[in-house]
């Protein structure tokens, strides 16, 4: 096994979640009876690169071709995707003359907010669902897969990118230097290439064990996300740390030598993640410890609730509420069910675990008495959100970092 960056062999386990089920294959319950296929889940890290990955295990098709995840289900992520699309269109004087290239465009969550302003944009995505909704709602969308074959072909059309936006993407992409190589084709000579992606930093800090799932073969540190774009030619000019995805970055790049000066937070945030020991393997080596406890510390809390009488559901049937309770081993024993909004979801089982989906009226019919809320991410939107389930005394709570009754 190789690195997919830098091609070092991999020999450093960073952390062994077990044999899982893909995080997003939602059982039907007509197949309740019938095998699932689970994959090894087990994180590497490169010596040379420090790329923390995972071997890819299942074909991108398998994995992508129906990916359940309406970007628009999200309120939070809604309002995030339009303040930006507000951000940037001042910042880089975008208008009717320009070009918005969103990779990876999901339901045109965001591309909406620059249509909605008369700049021309295009969309690409590979999930044909999930494609289909964005070009329901106006927003043109070539369902592809992103890579440099797709890139040369839409240069050749006379398409290029005067803003390129890829969020959320990069850790998804097998294979990531031809992605990147794409990125730098599709780029007009004078645009800028917007990346976001989950910061490894955040991973370790807040013990982010569950955001490690199948489709996430790549997680970044800023420093070595710097190497990946400059092996292709791009620069980074600006860094900005979000709250998305319990903490990510967001870089700024453009073609080397394009121009625009380099802001000082590139510095600043280098020299942060080095004080934090991100550039150190031993920081890296810690961790599977520090996951561990967290196991442990969850279990105790489940089975002290269990044994008090107490009834258990759970908030938010997200990929990484499925890493989490496969790795724990938690199945419909501790916990009911699981809520959520999204429509795909409701009454599908949670792949491995095989707990049941509901919508969120279940809470209020069925009175558990704990509510966990799975994506420990959106706990401020979501804990406002099940307010009403204090009104019969039940406590919600979170695992990650620890557990956490919320006041
Ligand atoms: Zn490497």
């Amino acid at each position: 096994m190789i690195c997919r960056f830098c091609a070092a062999e991999l020999t450093r386990s960073f952390l062994d979640l077990g044999m899982q089920p893909l995080s997003n294959a939602y059982v039907r319950e007509a197949d309740r009876d019938r095998p699932e296929t689970f994959y090894p889940l087990h994180a590497m890290v490169c010596e040379r690169c420090l790329l923390v990955q995972l071997p890819v295990c299942a074909s991108p098709e398998t994995i992508f071709s129906e990916y359940p995840y309406l970007s628009s289900t999200s309120a939070s992520w809604v309002a995030h995707a339009r303040r930006f699309a507000e951000a940037a269109t001042r910042r880089f004087e975008l208008s009717a003359a320009s070009h918005v290239v969103e990779i990876a465009s999901n339901d045109g969550y965001l591309l909406r907010h620059f249509l909605a302003r008369g700049i021309p944009v295009l969309g690409v995505e590979p999930a044909a669902n999930v494609a289909k909704v964005a070009r329901d709602a106006g927003v043109p969308t070539l369902t592809r897969f992103f890579g440099r074959a797709v890139a040369d072909q839409l240069v050749l059309e006379g398409t290029s990118a005067d803003l390129l936006v890829a969020n959320n993407v990069l850790a998804h992409v097998p294979d990531l230097n031809d992605f990147v190589d794409g990125l730098h084709t599709l780029l007009a000579p004078r645009g800028v290439l917007v990346l976001e992606f989950p910061h490894l930093g955040r991973l370790l800090s807040g013990r982010q064990f569950d955001t490690i799932y199948h489709e996430h073969f790549s997680y970044f540190s800023f420093g070595t996300v710097a190497r990946v774009l400059e092996a292709h030619r791009l620069e980074l000019v600006d860094v900005e740390e979000l709250d998305t995805h319990g903490g990510s970055l967001r870089v700024y790049a453009q073609r080397a030598g394009a121009g625009r000066p380099v802001t000082e937070n590139v510095a600043k945030l280098a020299a942060s993640e080095e004080r934090e020991g991100g550039r150190s393997l031993a920081r890296y080596d810690r961790f599977a410890g520090e996951v561990m406890e967290v196991k442990r510390a969850l279990l105790t809390f489940l089975i002290d609730e269990r044994r008090g009488g107490h009834r258990i559901a759970a908030y938010g049937a997200a990929a990484k509420g499925n890493t989490l309770l496969n790795y724990a081993g938690v199945r419909g024993d501790f916990i009911d069910y699981v809520v959520d909004l999204n429509p795909l979801k409701q009454g599908r089982l949670l792949p491995g675990t095989r707990i049941p989906v509901y919508a969120p009226a279940r809470l209020a019919e069925t009175r558990p008495d704990v509510v966990i809320i799975l994506p420990w991410n959106l706990e401020v939107e979501i804990s406002a959100q099940l307010s009403y389930v204090r009104d019969w005394g039940a406590r919600l709570a979170v695992l990650i970092p620890d557990v956490r009754v919320l006041p």
